[in-house]
């Protein structure tokens, strides 16, 4: 089974460890001898709390998530979080700031201005955003209830290289793409949260990690499913979560753990990259959308320039084991999406065909 496996670029979702779906197809009528699948057992279960709980206390662990901070397992997708984080938090001031580096940080950015003043605190619609705005281009308000970000821009290939430094205003961030990709201090931040079929499991779950003290401010019309505060009161469990996600999570988490945790992620994360941007660097035919100094370790777009020759490496690449790599309509050209489950021999033998390639064309 595991040797006709692809290459797969795929933005998301996207590739798992082989060994997390291994354990998982091992397991999947018979969870270690209960009788049956972790998809058909009650969340209540004394099972599938175990499962959740040590799920939990693995990504606490990884990320070395400190006291005061609650985790949450959700729904709704970072989509979701567009809404809740304005729900649950622009009250306190009535306003926030939005840096829009990409697609999904102006969605969120719209979405806010609808439960309170949202100010445009940096952009980067102005370059295609392909690049992240500096610290002192970031227009603060010390009065904001919040400062939000989306740390990698999927679409666009950037990601940010600093963190931000905003005083007293709490950040939050939206990590989808690049959670686990390297270690982060959780303490500086007010709100991470991710879709987790970037880098942790399949669609379905809604990692979210909050200091307590921000929940419970929710405007007073917040659907009760929306408030942090229901979530963290019942444990993530007011109503069903999404268990099997839930449980190829705490899979993932394994594999993590077994590779070095997540300084191991951050080694192969800049191993990858650096490979795959120096040989389009290196190479005639393609150029990179972002700015150096602003790109994703984790999607990496680039184009030739000729949407014949574009569609052309995509087909071929295609055919040689490499799928996937079409990059998003709003950018065109390629884009390899090299999250922590891509092998690092997948991008050698990706730069083996860029170079080859670029030499015939
Ligand atoms: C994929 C992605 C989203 C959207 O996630 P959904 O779970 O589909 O709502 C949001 N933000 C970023 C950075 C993403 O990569």
């Amino acid at each position: 089974m595991s040797d006709q496996r692809v290459y797969n670029f795929s933005a998301g979702p996207s590739m798992l460890p082989l060994s997390a779906l291994e354990r998982a197809g091992s397991e999947i009528t018979n969870y270690r001898g209960c009788g049956m699948s972790v998809m058909e057992m009650s969340h209540r279960s004394k099972v599938f709390l175990q499962i959740f709980q040590e799920t939990q206390d693995k990504l606490r662990r990884l990320m070395q998530v400190p006291d005061g901070y609650q985790i949450l397992f959700l729904q709704t997708g970072a989509s979701g979080q567009f809404s809740m984080v304005p729900l649950n938090l622009i009250g306190r001031t009535g306003k926030a700031d939005y840096a829009v580096t990409g697609n999904f940080a102006g969605l969120a950015f719209q979405e806010a201005k609808k439960y309170g003043q949202a100010n445009l605190a940096a952009s980067s619609q102005d370059a295609g955003f392909s690049y992240i705005p500096a610290q002192d281009q970031l227009k603060l308000d010390s009065q904001a209830s919040y400062f939000y970000y989306c740390a990698n821009n999927t679409i666009y290939g950037t990601e940010w290289p600093y963190l931000p430094q905003t005083g007293e205003v709490p950040l939050v961030c939206d990590m989808s793409s690049n959670i686990l990709s390297a270690p982060v201090d959780v303490s500086k931040y007010g709100v991470i949260f991710a879709g987790a079929q970037k880098n942790m499991a399949p669609a379905g779950l809604t990692v979210v990690i909050i200091r307590e003290d921000l929940a419970g401010h929710h405007l007073p019309f917040t659907p009760l499913m929306m408030e942090y505060q229901t979530m963290i009161d019942k444990q993530s469990m007011y109503n069903t979560p999404p268990c099997w996600c839930i449980y190829m999570l705490g899979l993932t988490l394994d594999w993590v753990e077994a590779n070095g945790g997540l300084e191991g992620m951050e080694r192969r994360k800049r191993l990858r990259a650096g490979m795959l941007y120096d040989a389009l660097d290196g190479s005639r035919l393609f150029r990179c959308h972002a700015e150096k100094g602003s790109r994703s370790g984790m999607n990496v777009t680039f184009r030739t320039g000729s949407e014949e020759l574009d569609a052309k490496f995509v087909s071929q690449a295609a055919q040689a084991g490499f799928v996937n790599l079409k990059g998003h309509r709003k950018v065109g050209g390629m884009r390899a999406s090299i999250y922590n489950a891509m092998p690092v021999e997948g991008v050698e033998k990706l730069c083996d065909f860029i170079r080859a390639f670029d030499k015939a064309n």
